[in-house]
């Protein structure tokens, strides 16, 4: 398909998660010159990326390589990757840069487009909170669940280190988490077992001085799971000795502390500072730069804050030609994985439509023009016409993307996870041990490839006879 075929439009696509991922597996792409730009050449499967930080599962097993992906597109798709440093809706071009270690002698260009799909997700919020970015952990990437799983063992290694002072090895083994929605929870969850069923086994004369604390700003974790649920964990998190600190907001981070605001029962506030050895900053989504500067040059996008508003079609407000899915994207849904995908398979089902409805159209002017040409069959040709209008009044009747929830789940650590899930019309909330098989089967189906899924249940086998690897990278 390359050289790009004049007689198509060219559709660039940014990113590859959940979204992008999603829209290009649909979609079918010998009807555009499809071009997929993304600063990572793979999708990740995030909802097991908590378990990679303790060695649960390997980094490779929830990564599949983009070109696998688009190798088995019915038309070529082509793949830079760059990042999208800025978006010329006006002009219709993507500027690009590689920001990769190794660089050619071009590293930033620009990509013109007749159409755009943002799938670019979202960034690590910090709200400016001083230090959080020098010394924290996030838990986006793969790249974070590394040095994640690198740190917790130079914690523990340095703590057993000869003459270490007993105050200095309880800052270093109290491993505190910032944001109690499910990132936060799975992490800290993850991190309990992994002590638990591991370390503990092999230092063991460190073990009274590990300590998880998970620290919240609101008077609960999960606000998006049911009353019941959040008290199941809570009370799951206590029996486990995490500690959860609600109504704790952070306010400052140094390289050894936190100091955080504490609203008492009375709602009197005092600051309190805890020491770290490991902390790892979980609060949730902000706008990624090439978003807020794209929003920033469109008038109808000034009120909106958390990502581009796009229409009930995922159009972005105040363009021509440009979608945006997932994280990036103001639909009026939560920023999840369940989200984003629902949304990029509707958006492969429109772009397939828009082309079946310029074939039909191009389809019914030759024929009206034969028409007038050949009146012998003109009962056959008008038969021909009228059966092309009624695909495409079928075709163009499409619905407004709507999501269908289908539940919400989160492992809590010993084996226990809690789901509240759609359920014969109704919703069914669940926790514990059968739910956390529930919650094994579910991720192990949707998991993108079968590659994926034996590496995944491999990797669950192998910890459970071998233990997880303690060795440091
Ligand atoms: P992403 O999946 O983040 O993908 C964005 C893509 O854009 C990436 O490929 C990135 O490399 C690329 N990109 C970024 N910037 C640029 C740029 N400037 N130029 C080009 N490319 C760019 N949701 C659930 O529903 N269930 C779960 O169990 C769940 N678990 C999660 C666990 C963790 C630890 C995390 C962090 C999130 C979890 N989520 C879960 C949320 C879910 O991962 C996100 O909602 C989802 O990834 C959003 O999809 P997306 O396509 O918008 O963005
Ligand atoms: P989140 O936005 O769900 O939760 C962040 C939490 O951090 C909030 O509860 C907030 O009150 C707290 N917080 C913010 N600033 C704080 C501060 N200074 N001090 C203390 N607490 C503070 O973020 P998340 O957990 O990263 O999730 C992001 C998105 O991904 C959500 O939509 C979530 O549903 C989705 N997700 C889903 C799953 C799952 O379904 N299992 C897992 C991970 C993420």
């Amino acid at each position: 398909q390359f050289p790009p075929d004049p007689q198509k439009k060219t559709l660039v696509v940014l990113g590859t998660g959940w979204g992008s991922v999603a829209f290009l597996k649909k979609l079918d792409t010998s009807n555009y010159n499809v071009i997929v730009i993304s600063n990572r050449n793979y999708f990740l499967f995030t909802p097991l990326l908590p378990s990679c930080t303790t060695g649960q599962i390997e980094h490779r097993s929830i990564m599949e390589p983009v070109r696998q992906i688009l190798r088995h597109k019915k038309a070529a798709v082509r793949f830079y990757e760059a990042e999208a440093t800025q978006i010329d809706y006006e002009r219709k071009v993507v500027k690009i840069t590689d920001n990769s270690d190794i660089q050619g002698d071009v590293s930033e260009t620009e990509v013109p487009y007749d159409m755009l799909v943002i799938g670019v997700g979202a960034e690590n919020a910090t709200f400016g909170i001083p230090g959080v970015r020098e010394h924290s952990c996030f838990l986006k990437e793969i790249r974070d669940a590394q040095a994640i799983r690198t740190k917790i063992m130079d914690c523990v290694e340095t703590a057993a280190f000869k003459d270490q002072t007993q105050e200095e090895v309880d800052r270093l083994l109290h491993m505190v988490v910032v944001g109690g929605g499910p990132t936060g929870v799975e992490f800290a969850g993850e991190l309990r077992d992994f002590f638990d069923e591991d370390i503990k086994k092999l230092i063991p004369e460190i073990a009274p001085r590990f300590k998880v604390t998970l620290i919240e700003a609101l008077p609960n974790v999960l606000p998006m799971f049911s009353k019941q649920l959040i008290d199941y964990t809570e009370s799951t998190f206590k029996e486990e000795h995490i500690e959860i600190k609600t109504k704790t907001m952070v306010k400052r981070v140094t390289d050894k502390t936190v100091e955080a605001e504490v609203t008492g029962p009375d709602g009197k506030k005092s600051m309190v500072t805890i020491p770290y050895g490991l902390l790892v900053w979980a609060t949730g989504n902000a706008v990624r730069p090439v978003v807020k500067d794209l929003m920033s040059r469109i008038p109808a996008q000034k009120d909106s804050r958390r990502g581009l508003a796009v229409n009930e079609y995922l159009v972005v407000q105040g363009t021509r030609d440009v979608w945006a899915v997932g994280d990036c994207a103001v639909a009026g849904y939560a920023p999840t994985a369940q989200v984003a995908s629902q949304e990029g398979t509707f958006l492969a089902k429109l772009f397939n439509n828009m082309a079946m409805t310029e074939t039909l159209e191009n389809k019914i002017h030759e024929l009206s023009a034969g028409l007038n040409l050949k009146p012998g069959n003109a009962a056959e040709v008008a038969q021909e016409i009228e059966s092309a209008e009624k695909q495409l009044r079928r075709i163009k009747d499409i619905k407004p993307f709507q999501y269908s929830h289908q539940g919400s789940l989160a492992y809590i650590g010993s084996e226990k996870a809690v789901a509240d899930v759609a359920w014969l019309n109704g919703n069914l909330a669940t926790g514990g041990k059968l739910t956390y098989l529930f919650w094994r089967s579910i991720y192990l189906s949707m998991c993108f490839s079968t590659r994926n899924r034996v590496l995944v249940a491999m990797d669950w086998i192998k910890a459970k006879i071998y233990g997880r690897d303690v060795s440091r990278e």
